[in-house]
């Protein structure tokens, strides 16, 4: 996704740890337009899998899940990454180590929101070791749900994450795959 390459390279900055910041549009001001472009793309690949939620993770992942799910008319469910006052029990709940953060954490969502009449896309901003798609995953095994696949804006390439989602057999759609950060350059794999 060419739009999305250019955002990168103009306003993403390489932290330390080859941790991506992409602050000025995904991960705390938000781009509409581009997110936008990002729902109509997930919406093209998994319009065939007759998806009927998404499931994604707060608080980054709700952006493009929203413009994913207006596009295709479905609800979108966040997992939340703290225990809501509201949001007591009656959840399905997995644990989620973030590498990033040196810290597990227990994501969960209710169970009124999905259910295993639901074919569900996981989606998420970043994939890098794959835990926290793991742990959404799990919820939709807790659910008795189907999996339609795992919608990706963002895949590091170099680390874990998309080769265990693949080496499941999970369709996996990334928009953009980026295969080294050293020396605060990015670079992305070629055929996207
Ligand atoms: P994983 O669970 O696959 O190791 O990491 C994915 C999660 O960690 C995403 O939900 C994302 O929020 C965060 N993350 C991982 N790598 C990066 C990165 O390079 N930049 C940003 N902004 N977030 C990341």
């Amino acid at each position: 996704m060419e739009h999305l390459k250019q955002k990168i390279l103009r306003e993403g900055k390489v932290l330390p740890g080859n941790v991506l910041k992409v602050d000025s549009f995904l991960n705390h001001q938000i781009d509409p337009v581009l997110m936008q472009h990002i729902g109509e793309e997930f919406a093209m690949s998994f319009t065939e899998t007759g998806v009927t939620k998404i499931l994604t993770l707060e608080s980054s992942g709700i952006a493009p899940a929203m413009m994913t799910g207006l596009k295709l008319g479905v609800p979108v469910v966040f997992a939340r990454k703290r225990k809501s006052l509201t949001l007591i029990d009656h959840l399905y709940s997995a644990k989620v180590y973030s590498y990033t953060k040196n810290e597990t954490s227990e994501i969960s969502a209710s169970k009124d929101y999905i259910s295993n009449e639901d074919v569900v896309l996981i989606m998420d901003d970043f994939l890098a070791n794959g835990q926290a798609v793991l742990g959404l995953l799990e919820i939709v095994e807790q659910a008795g749900a189907s999996l339609a696949g795992v919608g990706i804006v963002i895949e590091k390439g170099f680390q874990d994450g998309g080769r265990i989602v693949r080496e499941r057999g999970i369709r996996l759609k990334a928009l953009t795959t980026i295969t080294s950060l050293t020396d605060g350059n990015v670079t992305f794999k070629e055929e996207q």
